[in-house]
């Protein structure tokens, strides 16, 4: 039986450094199986900089999945290498593909300074430089001494970097291009945000150095052979060059043997056209985050009544590209005190998950929180401390069921209103008492008369959460008048 792809990241910002996520995930992989879920995008599972503290985006060593003592601690933040491969399993186990983080725009924590050629570059426009060619000094060489070459004796030095932020030498912070053999500036990337934004933090990647592209063509078939996973999160693609990356996916599914999921985060919440211009330049190999989506689904929660609903898919990657969007709610990265900070409000976390859970098009990616909750603690952008306290969304525990039972086949839409929009599916032979309608509203009690199809002629739908009280009978043209309350969702099933 066809089933609706749903992905959940399986962890946040803030997820507790104690080496638990590995073992957490496998046990939950029932459970989520049961609620619907196909997928699962799990943390960067190499070593950080700061070992069993690393979030995971400061990558290290990229063979050190929990296995070496190196940076502090053999386990990373989330656990050890043999955890890692037991959760997929279990992942497995459970029918869950499993999508490892890949983070190739750069690395920390250099085990050996080197004297580099560099010049400085203007911040805000990363094509201008600002000094001439000097000597600086940084941590640019990478042996792995923990390690001793296993798996790999590649030896990362300046020849394989773009560029730094830090000469120890003059100890100046800067933005510094390193004047290697293959170019005088940066890599060409997808657009001309900064200038060029090839560089974004720490010791940039040089993918115009054969032997790097090799040297990551090789981690990724170990990978690949040591994890068994089913596909790829590609970290921060607006700062590499979309022709590697492309052609390193491109390998990648020539040496797998099976499918390979891939979804790329490419953040642009505002020209979707650069996410199409990056899909065509990567001919199609990667499907993006709708980061569009998600900025409207913020700006609906702030802005309450005031938000235009009928435009909630305006100009987003779905709209313009269904078949090559991931859609999310929130993320790592957006969270509450995170880099990217857009939280969606909770009163309108419920309608944003029906707008991505219940539709026919997008594969949409749940975020941890969201299932289980959080507390956590940190400094916001004020330098005070700050509690944030993320409640989980109730309305997932049938929402997620909702969209594995029911939500299939001819789809109607009604996002004809400013406040109040809603669609329907007709539902299919193959999903028993499959077909839904959904009602939402940002403002007052919403109504609508909306068709689920004349097969359900005569048949009583009910609101699944229990909102609402009214029992809709559909006429015997396939239509039913739908309720909501104000700032909610009901979705409408068969009684
Ligand atoms: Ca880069």
């Amino acid at each position: 039986m066809t089933k609706n792809l749903t992905l959940i990241q399986f962890f946040h910002w803030y997820y507790p450094s104690d080496g638990s996520l590995w073992n957490h995930f496998a046990d939950e992989t029932n459970r989520l199986s049961k609620l619907g879920i196909t997928g699962a995008w799990l943390p960067p599972a190499y070593k950080g900089a700061s070992g069993g503290l690393d979030v995971g985006y400061a990558p290290y060593d990229l063979y050190d999945l929990g296995e070496f003592d190196q940076k502090g601690s053999v386990r990373t933040k989330y656990g050890t290498k043999e955890e890692y491969i037991r959760a997929i399993k279990q992942a497995h186990r459970n029918g869950i593909q499993v999508y490892a983080d890949i983070v190739f725009n750069h690395k920390a924590g250099g085990d050996e300074k080197e004297i580099i050629p560099a010049r400085k570059v203007n911040p805000d426009n990363r094509t201008e430089f600002i000094s001439e060619k000097y000597d600086i000094e940084s941590y640019t060489k990478f042996t792995f001494p923990g390690r001793k070459g296993m798996y790999s004796d590649y030896v990362w030095d300046w020849h394989s970097f773009t560029g730094v932020d830090r000469d120890e030498k003059a100890q100046d912070n800067a933005i510094f291009s390193i004047q290697n053999e293959y170019g005088e500036g940066w890599e060409p990337v997808n657009d001309d945000e900064m200038g060029n934004y090839d560089y974004l933090m720490l010791n940039d990647i040089e993918t115009r150095n054969e032997s790097v592209r090799e040297e990551l063509k090789k981690w990724g078939e170990w990978y690949l052979q040591q994890t068994d996973v089913d596909g790829f999160r590609l970290d921060a693609l607006k700062h590499i060059n979309p022709y590697f990356m492309a052609d390193w996916i491109a390998h990648m599914r020539s040496v797998a043997g099976r499918p390979l999921f891939v979804v790329g985060e490419y953040w642009n919440v505002a020209q979707t056209e650069v996410l199409l211009r990056y899909i065509d330049r990567t001919r199609g190999e990667i499907q993006l985050f709708d980061t569009v989506l998600h900025i409207h689904f913020h700006n609906a929660s702030q802005a309450g009544k005031d938000y235009d609903l009928s435009g909630i898919f305006h100009g987003t990657l779905i709209e313009a590209n269904p078949m090559m969007a991931v859609t999310f709610v929130d993320n790592h990265d957006t969270q509450p005190l995170q880099s990217l900070e857009s939280p969606v409000d909770f009163w309108f976390k419920p309608l944003a998950y029906a707008l991505i859970l219940l539709r026919e098009s997008g594969i949409p990616c749940l975020f941890y929180p969201a299932l289980y909750g959080s507390d956590y603690k940190d400094k916001g952008p004020d330098g005070e401390d700050h509690d944030v306290h993320l409640a989980a969304v109730e309305e997932l525990k049938l929402m997620l069921p909702l969209r594995y039972e029911k939500a299939y086949g001819v789809q109607r839409d009604y996002l004809d209103h400013y406040n109040v929009i809603g669609w329907t599916r007709e539902g299919d032979d193959e999903h028993d008492h499959s077909g839904l309608a959904v009602l939402m509203s940002n403002g007052d009690e919403g109504f609508k008369s909306m068709e689920v199809g004349k097969k359900h002629a005569g048949k009583t739908f009910i609101d699944a959460f229990g909102y609402r009280k009214e029992k809709v009978v559909i006429d015997k043209n396939g239509w039913g008048t739908f309720l909501c309350n104000p700032g909610s969702v009901s979705v409408w099933v068969l009684r």
